[in-house]
């Protein structure tokens, strides 16, 4: 133990301060500087780290490149642990080898969709465009790009650049409706709470196909949050509030493990029912 403490304490420095899950007291980050931090680890020039290839029933059936790292840390997030701990999980895959594997498993289980997830789809941007590169050869019908919002808020080009992709359909998911309650659900600094309304407002303007969802479910998200949220949606656009995929929370492993850490008992949380509180 000594020797170990010693070595922690030889190694002290910035990647100490790597975020891993959300505790109480955390110190909120900016979730820009984890983005480029997370990249650090699960991405290499046009290559970025996946765990798995397979199909699954969302979205009526689709093919699933899993992917390592993100740049929130979500307290109900289901992902798995390499969320948390990208050193230790995935090989890199180039984007054509991955695409590759992503068609291989949408022909093994018949689906025409193709997807990745698990982690942040926009980290590793050139991995990412480099892949709708190579989604265009192929013959599956629509690729479902699911983000956080952060990077593409962030960058008004990174939307441009998707703009020329035919077939590609972006799926926004925010996590709050107000910049506390973004922050006590991220981990992220409050500043960061427009970044995904950012991005929505960018994907409209530059006419790409998308459309929003955000987890309201009631046990984690208050009943006057998640008017602000409609609110706030509707200034943009009205059809967006319309149109909003209401997400609900599932006790999945890892989130079970992540609400724990964060101090709350998600027993009490998963068998309280879904009755709105605010
Ligand atoms: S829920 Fe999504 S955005 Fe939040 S930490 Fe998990 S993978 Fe990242």
């Amino acid at each position: 133990m000594a020797h170990y403490l010693r070595r922690r304490s030889a190694l002290a420095g910035p990647k100490w301060s790597y975020p891993r899950f959300l505790m109480l007291g955390f110190k909120p980050f900016d979730p820009l500087w984890l983005a480029r931090e997370t990249e650090r680890i699960a991405c290499s020039g046009d290559k970025r780290k996946y765990t798995a290839f397979y199909a699954t029933g969302v979205y009526a059936g689709i093919a699933t490149g899993y992917v390592v790292g993100c740049c929130l840390r979500c307290f109900f997030c289901w992902s798995g642990f390499e969320r948390d701990f990208p050193e230790f999980f995935g090989r890199f895959y180039g984007p054509e080898e991955a695409m590759k594997c992503i068609l291989a498993a949408a022909r093994r289980y018949g689906v025409d969709k193709a997807r990745i997830s698990g982690g942040e789809p926009t980290l590793c941007r050139e991995h990412l465009l480099g892949l709708l590169e190579a989604f265009q050869e192929t013959d599956l019908r629509l690729f479902i790009l699911e983000t956080n919002g952060i990077l593409l808020g962030a960058d008004r080009s990174y939307v441009r650049a998707l703009s020329r992709f035919e077939r590609v359909h972006v799926r926004v998911s925010l996590k709050a409706g107000t910049p506390e309650g973004f922050t006590a659900r991220t981990g992220a600094k409050p500043e960061a709470f427009e970044l995904p309304f950012r991005a929505i407002e960018a994907l409209l303007d530059e006419g790409v196909s998308f459309h929003v969802a955000a987890m309201t479910d009631p046990r984690l998200m208050p009943r006057e949050e998640r008017q602000q949220l409609l609110r706030r949606l509707e200034e943009i656009d009205p059809f967006l509030a319309a149109n909003l995929e209401e997400e609900i929370c599932d006790p999945y492993e890892t989130t079970l493990v992540r609400m724990t850490a964060y101090g709350l008992d998600p027993a009490e949380l998963f068998l309280a029912g879904l009755g709105r509180e605010s």
